[in-house]
């Protein structure tokens, strides 16, 4: 299926490893200019070069701190017009709330909430004008099901800011062909739930491989999902063809919400 965003650019954050980075290859398989951002320029790189030769898209690199005025000017002076923007990053670290400061809350919504609102607003009047413009927001399934995952209460509760503002923003661009939607995902196999997993194993006395099978085993899929599949996901809500969805909260989950909506 030819998902008809050829030829357009995105700005892709956190691409240089997990899903970030699974996005953008999907993205860039489809004949999309990738601006692919990270704070580490040698991992963004060897990803940039991976991505240009299996897919001979375009691929530019910005290596900086997105959640840093600094890095989102330097991402914005690289792709001032992107038509496709998919905000990601790094989440808080995992934790009881007892143990986290006034200052660690506030990096977290700068990180995790402000930055995404602050690269939208920096780019969404140029997709309205172009009437083309796809937004993602890579959030976390928590944000509709926060009780799966107590220790992370403050990258739930930031991004579920994010995504209330979302909700009302959404309904106001997408009489322009803009849509902004947000993937929440469940667990993928990154670096991020390992370390995820591996704090959990502390917590709980048990062994990595006790904690995967026991983690695995919630979910009805009874597997961690691989990031290629939340990559050709995004990439079709980023497609021509999903002009009509919009304002919404995806799970990529293996069925682990329990609910119907
Ligand atoms: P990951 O494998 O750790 O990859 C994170 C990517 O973001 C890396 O490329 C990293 O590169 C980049 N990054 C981190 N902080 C950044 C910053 N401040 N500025 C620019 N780039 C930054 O993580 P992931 O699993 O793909 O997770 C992506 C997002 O999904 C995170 O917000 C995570 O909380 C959320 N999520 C993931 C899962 C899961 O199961 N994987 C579940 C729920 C939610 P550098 O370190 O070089 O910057």
């Amino acid at each position: 299926m030819d998902l008809g965003i050829k030829d357009r650019t995105a700005l892709v954050c956190g691409a240089s490893k997990g899903l970030g980075r699974a996005c953008a290859f999907a993205l860039a398989r489809e004949g999309v200019h990738v601006f692919l951002n990270a704070r580490n320029a040698d991992s963004l790189k060897v990803t940039a070069d991976e991505i240009a030769v299996a897919t001979g898209a375009r691929v530019t690199i910005v290596a900086a701190d997105i959640t840093t005025p600094g890095g989102r000017d330097a991402a914005l002076r690289a792709c001032p017009d992107p038509d496709i923007l998919i905000t990601n990053a790094g989440g808080p670290p995992p934790g009881d709330f007892r143990q986290v400061e006034r200052e660690d809350w506030l990096r977290a919504i700068e990180s995790n909430m402000l930055t995404p609102i602050l690269l939208i607003r920096a780019t969404i009047d140029g997709m309205i004008s172009r009437r083309f413009g796809r937004i993602v927001n890579i959030t976390t399934s928590g944000v509709k099901s926060p009780a799966t995952y107590p220790q992370l209460g403050i990258s739930i509760g930031v991004r579920a800011g994010l995504t209330g503002f979302i909700g009302t923003l959404a309904r106001q661009v997408t009489k322009h062909n803009v849509t902004i939607n947000g993937l929440l995902p469940g667990r993928f196999m990154t670096d991020r739930l390992q370390q995820n997993l591996n704090f959990t194993a502390v917590q709980s006395g048990i062994s990595l491989d006790e904690e995967i099978a026991r983690a695995q085993k919630l979910i009805p899929a009874e597997r961690f999902g691989h990031p290629d599949e939340f990559g050709a996901f995004c990439a079709f809500v980023c497609s021509a063809h999903a002009g009509y969805i919009t304002g919404q909260n995806l799970m990529l989950d293996g069925g682990a919400f329990p609910g119907l909506v």
